[in-house]
């Protein structure tokens, strides 16, 4: 009975956190981690994409630095994930996806839930343009997909999106920020215990094996 085994037994109540650079393969990932845990994914850069298309202030706020490839400023952050742990589905711990980026959104974390486990997605520099430019969306069901590592299929492409920070100029931008601000946190999640390191530089399903091991263990 898979509540007797693994993961899921003993972290009832815990989060976990996806962490890697843009375009490691979080996103791709977290469907499979929702399956095996239960967990509903929160993914800081999906509910900021949600405030932007509804028009709301916040949205608006967050806008230029989205389009830059800029971090949006950690007290806007923590007040979006301080509000989306009060909800009813949060209770038994949830997946973290793109949050925390910087060591005060760790720091606030750490008051607001306990995270029992962080999966890095490890991926050089030099694989992640390729994937961020080449990446694409499907509006309807939130799927990702890739013009050559995951094509989508032929009657859905006429709708697919392309982000407008999925350009080379704003993924140079993120990934200064990922390595000035984000990536320390690995050290700091390392020190307390929690990391656990994947390869991301394979194919897709042989990283989700990675991450069902870990999980299970
Ligand atoms: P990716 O999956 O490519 O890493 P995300 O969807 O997670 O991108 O984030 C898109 C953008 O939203 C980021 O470049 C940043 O501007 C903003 N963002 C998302 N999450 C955070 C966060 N935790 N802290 C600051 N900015 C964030
Ligand atoms: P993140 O959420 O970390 O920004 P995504 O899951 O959106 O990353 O993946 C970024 C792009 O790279 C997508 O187009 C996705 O299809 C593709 N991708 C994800 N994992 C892999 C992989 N292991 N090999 C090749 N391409 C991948």
């Amino acid at each position: 009975m898979l509540i007797e085994k693994g993961y899921f037994a003993d972290n009832m109540g815990q989060s976990i956190v996806l962490f890697g650079p843009p375009g490691a393969g979080k996103g791709t990932q977290a469907d499979a981690i929702v399956g095996a845990t239960g967990k509903p994914q929160v993914s800081t850069g999906d509910m900021l994409r949600a405030a932007l298309a509804a028009g709301t202030p916040l949205g608006l706020e967050a806008k230029k630095y989205m389009e830059a490839g800029e971090l949006v400023p950690d007290d806007v952050i923590i007040g979006l994930i301080e509000e989306r742990m009060q909800q009813d589905d949060a209770g038994d711990g949830v997946l973290f996806d793109g949050f925390p980026r910087t060591v005060p959104q760790a720091e606030a974390l750490a008051e607001i839930a306990e995270v029992s486990l962080v999966i890095s997605i490890e991926v050089p520099d030099d694989e992640i343009v390729g994937r961020i430019v080449g990446r694409r969306m499907d509006p309807e069901t939130g799927d990702i997909y890739h013009i050559t590592f995951k094509p989508a299929p032929a009657e859905i492409a006429h709708r697919l999106i392309q982000r407008k920070d999925d350009n080379e100029e704003a993924v140079r931008t993120r990934l200064t920020a990922y390595h000035d601000q984000t990536s320390p946190l690995a050290k700091w999640y390392s020190e307390k215990g929690l990391l656990a390191t994947v390869n991301g530089n394979q194919a897709m399903d042989d990283v989700g094996a990675e991450i069902s091991a870990i999980i299970d263990a």
